[in-house]
């Protein structure tokens, strides 16, 4: 049985107060390691040495910088297959998922703001023949970085990159149910040669040292990502620190499948952006609402495919849907199952859970659901469930579409699956949603804003975004003699 430890000052430290979790393999329900269950103390050791690291770390040339940065991404590449291996066992998630897109992409985010730290550029304005303004972009100093369970290394890097890159030390924690990532990185960062200090991975639960982190007042901005209502305590707590916050919040997506759209690509598509992950992705597709003259169509054709998916032990090479990532949200999702029954629902296809032979016979399988029959005004149209559940519902035309789209209380991300050019313009501007996807879902460009409206969140990542949030702006006004 592994016993993680903190990574403090580029050394791996055991917890000061020697608390630990348990870290359970979702596909098998047994635990196989311990992870340190952090407090105060562990913080202590790590803002101070984030202090003594903060000025040499904020100084560096930006392109020495970004040498180590990009260090970091080849060697998340060379740990390729020990990191997806880790990542399917800590998670639940199909090992080649974990291959294909999580851990390559944590590299990505790496050499991408290794990049940008050397591109990153400020403003000027000039008032002719008066004065001269700019902007210094200066890092902030000490900053929090607090991910969650879904996307590991993927999201916890896409935090800490930016942050780094643009000159801050960091105090970084991964969700206490994947810590296992998380806690690889530390290695490479010594290999990489990060400065000691620059980068602390503290571990433990949210409600502890995740929130002794937020309050700390040496901590001058917080990253988050999790669920929306961890993000609405985070910001009452933070209110009158005045922090700067960015969050990163749930999402209940609509896809609107007009019956112009290209249909085998959409089922196929959406088959995907429902199930992927399990449906623990926020940018999951939950709310299917397909165009009345299709309807029938596009359910016989999406239920035939997604019969054919049936969860198995992640580990296995040909697995393609794995195991809920805990007791605990296993549960949520099976009692969301129970709920849309009594909401009225007639369950099209799974809406149970799912024995596993084998070493996995105690882990938390269920199986892809798919439901109809629910007004947009259900609980189980309207609250994250965060798993394998959609629901299916008719539409007879555009603003029915969009009304039924824009009538939750979350904007994250939306697909729209239509040929008709004018139509997918008009809907993407009208829709409230932060990113809107037409017929593709999950294609990313790292340099595009990336957040949420309403209850989805506050602010932006990717790119500028990230550089912009991980900065503080100062304009320098210089008035010409007379
Ligand atoms: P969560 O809110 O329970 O936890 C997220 C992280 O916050 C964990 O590291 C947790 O330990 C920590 N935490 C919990 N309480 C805290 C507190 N009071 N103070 C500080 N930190 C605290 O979320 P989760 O269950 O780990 O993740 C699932 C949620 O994340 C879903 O709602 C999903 O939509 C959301 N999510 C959003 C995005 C996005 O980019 N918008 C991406 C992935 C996941």
């Amino acid at each position: 049985m592994e016993t993680l430890a903190n990574f403090i000052n580029g050394e791996f430290i055991a917890p000061q107060e020697n608390s630990y979790l348990d870290n359970i393999e979702p596909a098998t329900g047994a635990v196989y390691g311990q992870v340190p269950n952090s407090g105060e103390a562990d913080l202590d050791l790590a803002i101070s040495a984030a202090e003594s690291a903060l000025p040499l770390w904020r100084n560096m040339p930006a392109e020495q910088r970004a040498d180590i940065l990009y260090k970091l991404a080849l060697l998340i590449e060379e740990n390729l297959e020990p990191l997806a291996q880790a990542e399917s066992q800590d998670n639940g998630k199909p090992l080649s998922l974990a291959r294909m897109v999580d851990i390559p992409r944590a590299a990505s985010n790496f050499k991408f703001f290794a990049q940008a730290s050397s591109q990153f550029a400020s403003q000027s304005h000039a008032m002719p023949g008066d004065a001269i303004n700019y902007t210094l972009r200066q890092p902030i100093g000490i900053v929090g970085c607090i991910s969650p369970w879904n996307l590991p290394l993927y999201l916890f890097t896409w935090k800490i990159a930016p942050a780094l890159a643009a000159g801050n030390c960091v105090i970084a924690k991964p969700s206490e149910v994947t810590p296992k990532t998380a806690a690889m990185l530390g290695e490479l960062c010594i290999q990489a040669g990060l400065p000691k200090g620059v980068l602390a991975i503290l571990h433990g639960e949210g409600g502890n040292i995740g929130s002794l982190i937020c309050n700390h007042p040496k901590v001058k901005a917080i990253s988050f990502t999790g669920g929306s209502v961890t993000g609405a305590a985070i910001a009452t707590q933070l209110a009158p620190t005045f922090k700067k916050l960015s969050l990163e919040l749930g999402g209940k997506n609509p896809a609107l499948v007009f019956a112009d759209c290209d249909f085998d690509k959409t089922v196929d598509e959406l088959v995907r952006a429902s199930f992927a992950n399990q449906g623990q992705i926020c940018l999951c597709a939950s709310r299917i609402y397909i165009e009345r003259s299709i309807y029938e169509k596009f359910k016989a054709a999406f239920i035939a495919k997604v019969s054919m998916v049936s969860p198995s032990d992640p580990l296995d090479e040909t697995s393609r849907m794995g195991a809920i990532v805990s007791q605990a949200q296993y549960n949520k999702v099976l009692s969301y199952i129970e709920l849309a029954k009594e909401e009225g629902a007639t369950v099209l296809t799974g809406g149970h859970s799912v024995d596993v032979e084998g070493r996995c016979q105690q882990g938390y399988f269920i199986a892809p659901t798919v439901v109809e029959g629910l007004p947009i005004e259900a609980r189980c149209n309207q609250e994250e469930i965060f798993g394998p559940l959609v629901t299916l519902e008719a539409f007879d035309d555009d603003e029915q579409a969009l009304a039924l789209a824009n009538g939750t209380n979350y904007g994250l991300a939306s697909t729209l699956w239509t040929e008709n050019i004018n139509r997918a313009h008009r809907i993407a501007e009208q829709i409230n949603t932060g990113i809107v996807w037409v017929n593709c879902w999950l294609h990313r460009d790292l340099r595009t804003p990336f957040g949420g409206m309403k209850a989805s969140g506050l602010g932006r990542e990717g790119g500028e975004e990230a550089m912009r949030f991980f900065t503080e702006p100062k304009n320098v006004c210089i008035k010409y003699n007379d």
